[in-house]
């Protein structure tokens, strides 16, 4: 994607309000309304997670979260829409209960939505995971 100039249908707010944003050194789509991220590429996830909280051990945690999901098609589909190919997104779930069990929304094809409480409890499992080594 060229990551100057477009526009992308947020899969929440369903107006084009996702744009690419630099943040920890990774472009990703970010929604100035809903604060919800696309990550493009699974790594970028762990990339993130290791520029926001600084640690090794986070972003090792953080790719242990995205192993955990899977590779293959989940069959639970959500409403929303990939905002690169405007099909439906499916639900995965990222971690396992108890640790940082959120339900995010991906495309096969092009990457992960997660709205911004989601990032947040990413973000916040990581950490505590991280603390207790
Ligand atoms: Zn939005
Ligand atoms: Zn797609």
């Amino acid at each position: 994607m060229d990551p100057g100039s477009a526009n992308y249908l947020c899969p929440r707010c369903k107006k084009p309000n996702l744009k690419p944003c630099l943040d920890g050194g990774i472009y990703f789509l970010r929604c100035h309304k809903c604060d919800g991220a696309y990550f493009i590429e699974e790594l970028d996830v762990e990339q993130f997670v290791k520029a926001k909280l600084g640690t090794e051990a986070a972003r090792v945690y953080a790719r242990w979260l995205v192993f955990s999901m899977g590779g293959g098609a989940s069959n639970s589909y959500s409403r929303r829409l990939c905002p690169l190919c405007s099909n439906k997104l499916q639900r995965h779930e990222f971690g396992m209960e108890p640790l940082c069990w959120v339900l995010i929304e991906r495309c096969d094809l092009h990457g992960f939505w997660m709205d911004r409480d989601e990032v947040e409890s990413i973000l916040k499992g990581c950490q505590d995971a991280a603390r207790r080594g």
